[in-house]
């Protein structure tokens, strides 16, 4: 998608409605897109959590174990209409479901607009590389939202989930950076991903490192070994730069979101806070905006 302007195209009034149309219909099929792995990935979510396989049996209620109709399977739609319910036993189902939907439609739209995916251009260019890219992102925002929906129901990151995150993540950095997708041109935002192979072995070390430091200090009374790992997984995709910058959003939102009710006081100190899902916010944010928030800072305090 290209949402600036291409060149000249605007002085002709039917170039401007057919550009129009043509962009709100690739949100649209993008959006749909991003719904269907939105919906993907809560299967994963549950069944990962549980030890189950993800192919096998289909879909079927949690509760029940009543094979799930392909018309109540839509995303959204069907938690809408069923009213959050299962249609035939009624028990109430996560509303983790349509939030996980929309996070990830929405995600795939912000990924499309990002790269600079145009339905036309992928005509006249070759579009490898972006289309390269938008699925190291795509898969990036998988991992890191799959983390957020677990840690935030369970309290753990499985291995099966962080290991092979970090894996994917070095070889598609390696796969980008013989590809050179990295540094397609007309894009909104510059890319977040480690430039090099190297950056990304450095991030999963400096990533992992850093958790691995605060475990060490606070003798894993702050965080445990599945916060070294996302660090890692952080790193793999961003690099250091941007995987530090992750735990620093989080650290400022967690701030945020707690404040009011610490003040209130409803919750102490000891107040468990789970970590994972504000991480996972910071690593989505750094992802999006982190390079100019960087360049920002460093023109504001360092000219
Ligand atoms: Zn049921």
């Amino acid at each position: 998608m290209q949402i600036w302007p291409l060149g000249g195209e605007n002085a002709i009034g039917f170039a401007v409605v057919d550009y129009d149309f043509l962009l709100v219909l690739e949100i649209i099929v993008v959006f749909v897109f991003g719904l269907c792995i939105g919906s993907f990935l809560n299967v994963c979510s549950f069944r990962i959590a549980q030890g189950q396989s993800i192919v096998r049996p289909g879909s079927h209620c949690q509760n029940c174990k009543t094979p799930i109709r392909t018309l109540d399977n839509i995303p959204i739609l069907s938690y809408v209409l069923l009213r959050g319910r299962c249609r035939h036993c009624k028990v109430k189902l996560s509303p983790q479901y349509p939030i996980v939907e929309a996070i990830m439609g929405m995600l795939c739209v912000l990924i499309g607009l990002a790269v600079g995916l145009d339905l036309r251009i992928l005509r006249i260019e070759p579009a490898g590389p972006k289309l390269l890219e938008a699925a190291v992102w795509l898969s990036f925002c998988f991992f890191v939202v799959l983390i957020a929906a677990i840690d935030h129901r369970t309290g753990l990151v499985p291995d099966v989930i962080s290991l092979p995150g970090i894996t994917c993540g070095l070889g598609f950095i390696t796969l980008l950076w013989k590809i050179g997708g990295a540094s397609t041109t007309s894009r909104l935002v510059p890319s977040p991903f480690a430039s090099s192979p190297l950056e990304s072995v450095l991030g999963i070390l400096i990533g992992g490192g850093f958790f691995f430091g605060i475990v060490f200090l606070s003798k894993g009374r702050m965080m445990g070994g599945g916060d070294i790992r996302i660090g890692a997984l952080f790193g793999a995709y961003l690099g250091f730069r941007l995987a530090l910058l992750s735990v620093l959003v989080a650290s400022v939102a967690g701030t945020v979101l707690f404040m009011p009710a610490l003040i209130r006081g409803r919750a102490s100190r000891k107040t468990e806070v789970r970590f994972g899902p504000l991480l996972s916010l910071g690593a989505i944010v750094s992802s999006f905006c982190g390079k100019s928030l960087i360049d920002w800072y460093l023109k504001m305090f360092w000219g």
